[in-house]
């Protein structure tokens, strides 16, 4: 059995992904919801605002194309009970809401 990662699309509340995500850097992670930083990738809380983490992304799978899968296999590894989101799908998804709200 050979086994790889492909990225799947799937319909999601954004608002539900803003709450529930841990945003992974290289040694620690972030809270989405309220942009505490340090957190560990072990957290299944955050430890500033208390939400639950439902989510995963990183920035850097999004940045360095060629350690994508590396990263992501590493992150899913760490966190099988988290659903791992593509950070630049999410950014860009978020920033037109921005936009939206601002402009609405
Ligand atoms: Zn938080």
């Amino acid at each position: 059995m050979s086994k790889s990662y492909l990225r799947i699309y799937k319909e999601f509340d954004i608002t539900d992904v803003e709450k529930h995500l841990l945003i992974m850097g290289d040694l620690k992670a972030d809270c989405s919801a309220c942009r505490a930083l340090g957190i560990s990738f072990d957290a299944h809380a955050c430890p500033e605002c208390g939400v639950q983490f439902k989510y995963l992304s990183s920035r850097r799978a999004d940045q360095h194309e060629g350690e994508r899968f590396r990263i992501v296999k590493r992150a899913q590894e760490q966190r099988p009970d988290l659903t791992f989101i593509d950070y630049g799908d999410y950014h860009k998804v978020v920033g037109k809401k921005k936009a939206r709200d601002f402009f609405g």
